[in-house]
């Protein structure tokens, strides 16, 4: 689901009664928020772009405004507007090619005029550029995460791990004075580089190693630079962020990537989030 593979763990007799419910929880999310799919709400916004205003539920409009809000958070580094360049580069499909320069420049100055105009009384959602999108990818699966982390602990469950494609979130403290250790997997090879501990909470990681194509011997990985519309040109390989909220920490790994390590900090310690970041060169990096 969600374009990856999600488990969900649960530690007492019973509660695996409500695993269920999870999963289709996480299918109506991925219904209403994919911009892969044209009837998904995002969906609808997109293809009206330019056009006219569309009605989303409550959840879809908050979604959005709180995407728009860590846009500005992160200076444009994370930026939900960047979805007719996903398209573009369609990276992860298995049929990818380097689109032109001129393709990319039009996307990124469509992208830069564009507003996104919300009207909180109609619940609608408006892009002003035909030539704009918004993809909420980079922060989906995190919010996700917060949903099903609240829907467990309003069911009075009172710890389990929700693990979605690498945005982890434990619920509930581990007890008697214990803290969760999540591994963080190594960008090559297959077993983990260092692990972090945690009361409860998100650790999420964005990682360039996942979704990627090579093209005359030029990695183009997943992650674009707003600024450029190409993939980031990175000093980072890993970035996993600790926070309370899935949602932020999942954008906030987005949005590190795309800053590097030295402006990618400097966010992390103004906003104070802990996080573990992994260099080129492997260099370990804990805040
Ligand atoms: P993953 O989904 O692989 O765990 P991320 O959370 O970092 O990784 O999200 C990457 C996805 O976010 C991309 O596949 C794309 O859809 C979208 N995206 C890419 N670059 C940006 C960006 N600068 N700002 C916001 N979203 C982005
Ligand atoms: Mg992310």
């Amino acid at each position: 689901m969600m374009g990856t593979s999600c488990s969900l763990t649960v530690f007492r007799r019973g509660d695996e009664q409500y695993i269920g419910e999870c999963f289709d929880i996480l299918s109506q999310i991925e219904d209403r928020i994919s911009a892969k799919r044209s009837e998904s709400e995002i969906g609808r916004i997109n293809a009206a772009a330019g056009e006219h205003a569309v009605k989303v539920s409550r959840e879809t409009f908050l979604l959005v405004e709180r995407a728009l809000e860590i846009r500005d958070l992160t200076e444009g580094a994370f930026d939900p507007l960047v979805g007719r360049l996903t398209a573009l580069w369609n990276i992860g499909s298995g049929d990818e090619k380097v689109p032109s320069p001129e393709e990319i420049s039009l996307l990124v100055a469509a992208m830069k005029r564009a507003e996104v105009v919300l009207d909180e009384k109609n619940s609608t959602v408006f892009i002003t550029e035909r030539d704009a999108a918004l993809d909420l990818g980079a922060i989906g699966k995190g919010y996700a995460s917060d949903v099903l982390a609240a829907y467990l602990s309003e069911s009075g469950v009172r710890k389990a791990i929700i693990n979605l494609g690498g945005n982890v979130y434990a619920v509930g403290s581990k007890g008697r004075g214990k803290l969760w250790n999540v591994g963080l997997r190594s960008p090559e090879g297959d077993g983990i580089f260092t692990t972090v501990s945690v009361e409860e909470g998100a650790v999420v990681t964005s990682g360039a190693y996942e979704r990627y194509f090579i093209s005359d011997g030029v990695m183009y990985h997943h992650i674009l630079d707003p600024e450029s519309g190409y993939p980031v040109d990175l000093d980072l390989v890993s970035v996993s962020i600790l926070s309370r909220d899935g949602t932020l920490a999942d954008a906030l790994s987005t949005a590190v990537f795309v800053l590097g390590r030295e402006r990618g900090t400097a966010l992390l310690k103004r906003l104070d989030v802990r996080a573990v970041l992994l260099t080129k060169e492997g260099e370990i990096i804990r805040l």
